[in-house]
């Protein structure tokens, strides 16, 4: 089909644009609330799906965290340049772009592909740069990183969606979720107090959902993790200029530039030039002063007295740090929710995806891409249960995914305390020790094909009450719950934690 759509967010973009055919109209209206990765994604997929779709955004348009004001080096000029930081996007996730012609080309003309090389927290090399290998042996393991520009990526699948003719309505902010049972309808409260009412909602509303009293009956508030990050990117000519720096941080000579990961006590950190970004990060104790917000900026003095505190950190960091623009970092605190086993209402007429149904520490590299499988899970559940099962469709979806993610978000701890409470011994014996982990059993998924071989195995479960036992957690693992003060309380034992099963 080709597109007849104007894009609000990148006109003409999109004109004669093939995107893909969509499957038979099933009478399903879904409302959804936020137009962040998780929100836009299942915007797609339901509408690819056949369902009808609405999506608001409390925001007044897309958030602008992709523009610098920076004076030009030579001229002193005030120009722009691009700032806003960097996800990986999982091979699990890229596969919803299988279905989306448009999005599969820009994904692979706007992704980085750097290689990795990982590093004592004093500089020393522990293993060279090289592509990114994944570990497992479940199927061809892909050959390159997805690594976006977060902004960039963003208003990609926002032009998709305007393509297909789906407008996100901005400035709605929903304040409070409800369910009409008996009239089968899921429903929203914004901030004038007008209701809005679908036959599913889905609450795509990030770490501050207000979807948890209806959800689970109480408001649960999203808590520190106990640590936060200091994050920025900014114009690579900004870093260049410093010579020392523009030397040490060469792009490699087959083109690749280089993504190092530099591990230490209680605090790891990524420093990247790409092409036309410097971005560095640094993953510390939250001190109680960091904030979730784009708009709080911490200062470089800030930092380096940070970095002053962590014996041979090497000056050549420090240099780094200070090439950054005034105004250009974020000590963003990582928040944490303990992992819940109900994403859904009662009623099965309003559902948590992304962020609102489970939060991530970064190390485990998997939030985006755990909100993309959700929307890839849940419009096909939706599709397959038809108009007069939601809420048992919605049920499957939450079965179908919860002990999968439930492992994702314990693995970034296991990556964190790799890093940050590295056991040197095994490194030294084996470099490779030091390296996140990434197995097949996250990679290989398939998230769509999962629901559609699955569903009338879970929906034969509930009518049973036999047990139906997922396949795509570590194969040998068995799903419990967990919470992170237990994991919180090993590490400050000196204990390692545990992987039972084959997480490769
Ligand atoms: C430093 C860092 C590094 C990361 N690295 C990675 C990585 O490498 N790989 C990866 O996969 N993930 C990564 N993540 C995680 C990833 O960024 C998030 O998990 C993902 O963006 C969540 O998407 P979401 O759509 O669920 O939520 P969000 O992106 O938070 O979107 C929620 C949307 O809802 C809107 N909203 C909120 N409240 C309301 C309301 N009341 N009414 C209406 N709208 C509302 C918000 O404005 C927002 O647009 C990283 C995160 C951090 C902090």
């Amino acid at each position: 089909m080709v597109s007849k759509y104007p894009t609000s967010s990148a006109p003409g973009r999109y004109e004669n644009v093939v995107h893909p055919d969509r499957q038979l109209l099933t009478g399903i209206s879904v409302l959804i609330i936020g137009a962040g990765v998780g929100g836009i994604m299942s915007a797609l997929e339901c509408w690819r799906k056949g369902h009808t779709v609405r999506i608001l955004e409390r925001s007044h348009g897309p958030v602008e965290t992709g523009q610098f004001k920076y004076p030009h080096i030579l001229s002193g000029m005030l120009i722009y340049g691009p700032r806003g930081d960097f996800f990986t996007v999982g091979p699990s996730a890229v596969k919803a772009f299988r279905n989306w012609p448009q999005l599969a080309k820009e994904n692979e003309e706007l992704a980085y592909d750097p290689w990795v090389s990982y590093h004592k927290h004093t500089g020393e090399v522990v293993v060279k740069p090289s592509g990114m290998t994944w570990d497992g042996s479940r199927g061809v393991a892909p050959s390159r990183l997805y690594r976006h520009h977060r902004p960039k990526f963003y208003q990609m699948l926002l032009a998709q969606l305007a393509a297909i003719g789906v407008q996100v309505e901005w400035d709605h902010r929903v304040i409070d979720y409800y369910e009409d049972i008996e009239a089968g309808k899921g429903g929203c409260i914004l901030d004038s107090g007008e209701k809005l009412e679908a036959d599913l909602v889905i609450a795509a509303d990030g770490l501050g959902t207000r979807s948890h009293k209806l959800v689970v009956g109480r408001k649960i508030e999203a808590r520190s993790s106990g640590y936060a990050i200091y994050r920025t990117a900014y114009p690579v000519e900004l870093a260049l200029a410093d010579p020392q720096v523009a030397e040490r941080f060469k792009m490699l000579d087959n083109g690749h530039s280089v993504n190092e990961i530099w591990v230490g006590p209680d605090m790891h950190l990524i420093v990247w030039r790409s092409q036309d970004l410097m971005s560095w990060l640094i993953t510390h104790k939250d001190d109680g002063t960091a904030t979730e917000s784009w708009h709080d900026r911490t200062s470089i003095e800030d930092v380096l007295t940070f970095t002053a505190k962590i014996p041979g950190w090497p000056d050549i960091m420090n240099r780094v740090i200070k090439t950054t623009p005034e105004g250009g970092i974020t000590d963003w605190k990582l928040m944490w929710r303990d992992p819940q086993s109900q994403w859904a209402s009662p009623g099965g007429r309003v559902v948590q995806v992304g962020d609102a149904a489970h939060t991530f520490v970064p190390s485990s590299g998997n939030g985006a891409t755990q909100a993309i499988e959700d929307a890839l899970c849940l419009a096909s559940c939706l599709q397959l249960g038809g108009k007069s099962n939601i809420p048992l469709a919605v049920k499957v979806h939450v079965k179908l995914r919860n002990d999968r993610v439930s492992c994702c978000q314990y693995m970034g701890f296991v990556n964190q305390e790799t890093y940050q409470h590295t056991n040197w011994d095994a490194v030294t014996q084996n470099p490779d020790a030091i390296k996140a982990k990434y197995g097949s059993w996250i990679w290989a998924h398939d998230a769509e094909k999962y629901a559609y071989e699955n569903y009338g195995n879970v929906v034969l479960s509930i009518i049973s009450g036999e047990p139906f036992e997922n396949t795509n957690t570590p194969p040998g693992h068995v799903p419990r719950s967990w919470k992170i003060d237990e994991l919180l309380a090993l590490q400050k034992e000196g204990k390692t934690l545990e992987l039972d099963g084959d997480w490769s």
